[in-house]
C-alpha cells in the first residue's frame, strides 16, 4: 500500500491482561512497514488517541480492527460496537476475544461473587465501610460514571459480528506478521475463518510418540519429563492434540504441556469436549471406578484444565445464573 492510499488501522484493548497489545510490537521493525501501511487512529498502549475522535469517523472508513480482549463491562461492549461500525474487517485478536481465554474463566462465578471475594473477603482487603464500584457517584464537581461489570464475559463474536480470527494467548509476532500481509495484499481466507494453521500442535511437536496408555496423570512440578518422549505419554495433560498450530510447538518443545492457548483445531467444536475424548481413550484401564480415581486424582481442576482459554466459547459458556438469563446478556 503507498504512502498515498495508507490505510486506517485500529487496535483496542478490552477485558484482556495486555500482552496481546505488546504481542504486536513483537513484529519488532516491521512494525516501520505497519506504520507506512496505516495510519494508526487508535491503539491504547502505543498511541494517544480519543474516542470521541473514533465516534467522530464515518461508519467503515477504518480499514483494519485488531480487537484484543474479551468483552466483560459496558464500556467494553461499547467500544466493540463502535469499532465493529466504524471499521471494514473485525479481527478478534488473541484468546480472549476469540475465546474468552483467562477473564472468561469468571464465568464460574457472578457479579456478586467477584465484588464479594474482591471488595471484602481477601486477606490484604481493607474495606472497613464496605464500598463497592458503583456506575453512577454524586461528587461535588458533579457525577463520576464507571462501566457497569456485567455477571458473564463473552467473546467478541459474542458481541458484534467478526470477519477473522487470530489466535493465541497472544498470538504469535509471525503469526501476526503473517495476518498483515495476508491483509495488505488481499489474500484472506474466507470471512468467518481462522487466519492460521489447520494442523495441530502435535504436528508440529519434535517429541516422539508411541501408544498413550496412562495409569496416572501427573501435574508439571512432580517429574522432570524425558527430553524426547510426548509429554502425554509421560503422564502429562499435554493439550496439544486439541490445539491449533501457530506457536511452532514451544512448550511442548521444552518440557512444558501444551495448555492450549491457540484454541480448537479446525472442526473442533468444544476444546474441552475434545480434551476429555482424548484423554477418556489414553486411559489404561477398563475399572469406571479406577479411571475415576485418576481423574480425580491427576486432574483436579478440570474447568481450569480443559476450557481455561474457551469457557466463553464453549458449549458451556457459564455456570447456571439462577434468574438470569444465561445467555449471559444481563448485567
Ligand atoms: Fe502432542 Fe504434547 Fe505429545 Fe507433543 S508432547 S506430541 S504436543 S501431546
Amino acid at each position: 500500500m503507498s504512502a498515498a492510499k495508507k490505510g486506517k488501522l485500529a487496535n483496542y484493548w478490552a477485558a484482556s491482561c495486555g500482552g496481546c497489545e505488546i504481542a504486536v510490537l513483537g513484529i519488532n521493525e516491521k512494525i516501520l512497514d505497519v506504520a507506512e501501511a496505516f495510519d494508526i487512529v487508535l491503539w491504547p498502549v502505543a498511541v494517544d488517541a480519543k474516542v470521541h475522535s473514533i465516534e467522530k469517523m464515518a461508519d467503515k472508513s477504518i480499514d483494519l480492527c485488531l480487537f484484543n480482549g474479551a468483552i466483560r463491562t459496558s464500556e467494553q461492549e461499547y467500544m466493540a460496537r463502535l469499532l465493529r461500525r466504524k471499521s471494514k474487517v473485525m479481527v478478534a485478536f488473541g484468546s480472549c476475544a476469540h475465546e474468552g481465554c483467562i477473564p472468561a474463566l469468571a464465568n464460574v462465578s457472578n457479579r456478586e461473587e467477584i465484588f464479594q471475594t474482591a471488595y471484602h473477603d481477601t486477606p490484604s482487603t481493607d474495606n472497613p465501610n464496605g464500598v463497592r464500584p458503583q456506575t453512577e457517584t454524586e461528587v461535588e464537581e458533579g457525577k463520576l460514571y464507571l462501566p457497569l461489570f456485567y455477571d458473564t464475559v463473552k467473546t467478541l463474536d459474542q458481541t458484534v459480528e467478526v470477519d477473522y480470527y487470530l489466535p493465541g494467548c497472544p498470538p504469535e509476532p509471525e503469526r501476526i506478521w503473517d495476518a498483515i500481509v495476508a491483509i495488505l495484499e488481499g489474500k484472506l481466507p474466507a470471512p468467518g475463518s481462522v487466519i492460521g494453521a489447520t494442523t495441530t500442535v502435535c504436528d508440529d511437536c519434535p517429541r516422539t510418540r508411541e501408544e498413550k496408555k496412562i495409569k496416572e496423570f501427573k501435574r508439571t512440578w512432580e517429574i522432570i519429563p524425558d527430553p524426547d518422549i510426548c509429554l502425554l505419554e509421560q503422564g502429562l495433560v499435554c493439550c496439544g492434540i486439541a490445539t491449533r498450530a501457530g506457536c511452532g510447538a514451544l512448550c511442548p518443545t521444552v518440557g512444558s504441556p501444551c495448555i492450549g492457548c491457540y484454541g480448537p483445531n479446525e472442526g473442533v467444536e468444544d476444546f474441552g469436549a475434545r480434551m476429555m475424548t482424548a484423554l477418556a481413550s489414553v486411559i489404561d484401564s477398563d475399572d469406571p471406578e479406577e479411571i475415576e480415581r485418576i481423574i480425580q486424582e491427576g486432574i483436579p481442576d478440570p474447568i481450569g484444565t480443559f476450557y481455561r482459554f474457551s469457557l466463553a466459547a464453549s458449549q458451556l459458556r457459564r455456570k447456571t445464573l439462577e434468574g438470569l438469563d444465561p445467555s449471559g446478556a444481563s448485567a
